[in-house]
């Protein structure tokens, strides 16, 4: 069978409900039984991550414990070089083959910054594109040839992730998150409450590990 799976990346800096609420909703929406998370080691179009790849991995450990929809994907940490996207879904494609559904998630600011990523036209060659809203950004690229390709691969058909292996961007109307990891880390810096922002067992991490403050 042709089961569909995802990968989501980010720098998880810490990891909070904006990414696992909106993403454990599109799994709902489409029929997604499984999502990878993939925390980066080196962001190459980003400054370096206040925590460690470790403290990074353990707080994606915490947040999902609970959560069978969710993995965990080391291969980026394990790497001492850049995590350029491109490589990494490359890679992906050769080891699960030509035929399986494959998809990348991404917040839909990381839609507008992706023509700026490396090799970005790439990507679709080995899998969809799945954009989850995110409050603030607009769903229109700056660049007139940007917008004429993502209109030239865009779906509202979400079966289309499940036949085809490849190639398709899907915007997913997934519910609205006013949260990012700049936020919490600006909020715990101040000592204010983050409770609704990300999980009890993270936050209890952090505390314990005295990160961010
Ligand atoms: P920072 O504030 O440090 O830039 P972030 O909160 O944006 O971090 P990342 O780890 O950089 O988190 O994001 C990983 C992925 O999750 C990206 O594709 C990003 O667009 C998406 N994402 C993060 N927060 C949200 C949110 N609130 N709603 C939807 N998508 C989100």
């Amino acid at each position: 069978m042709n089961q569909l799976q995802a990968l989501f990346g980010g720098t998880f800096d810490p990891v909070h409900y904006g990414h696992l609420k909106p993403v454990e909703a599109l799994a709902n929406l489409i029929g997604l039984s499984k999502v990878i998370i993939m925390p980066n080691n080196v962001p190459p179009h980003r400054p370096q991550p206040e925590a460690t790849s470790q403290q990074r991995k353990k707080m994606v450990e915490l947040a999902i414990a609970d959560k069978p929809l969710f993995t965990l994907d080391e291969r980026e940490l394990r790497r001492d070089t850049p995590s350029y996207t491109a490589q990494t879904l490359h890679e992906w494609r050769e080891q699960q083959g030509a035929e399986r559904s494959l998809a990348f998630i991404i917040g839909q600011d990381s839609l507008l910054t992706f023509p700026s990523w490396h090799h970005y036209d790439t990507i679709l060659d080995n899998c969809h594109l799945i954009v989850c809203r995110r409050p603030g950004y607009p769903l229109a690229m700056e660049q007139a040839e940007h917008q004429q390709w993502l209109e030239a691969h865009l779906t509202t058909n979400p079966e289309d992730l499940h036949t085809l292996p490849a190639g398709k961007i899907f915007l997913a109307e997934t519910p609205w998150f006013n949260i990012s990891a700049t936020i919490i880390r600006e909020r715990l810096e101040r000592n204010e409450p983050c409770d609704d922002l990300l999980p009890d067992a993270v936050l209890d991490y952090i505390n314990e590990q005295g990160l961010y403050h």
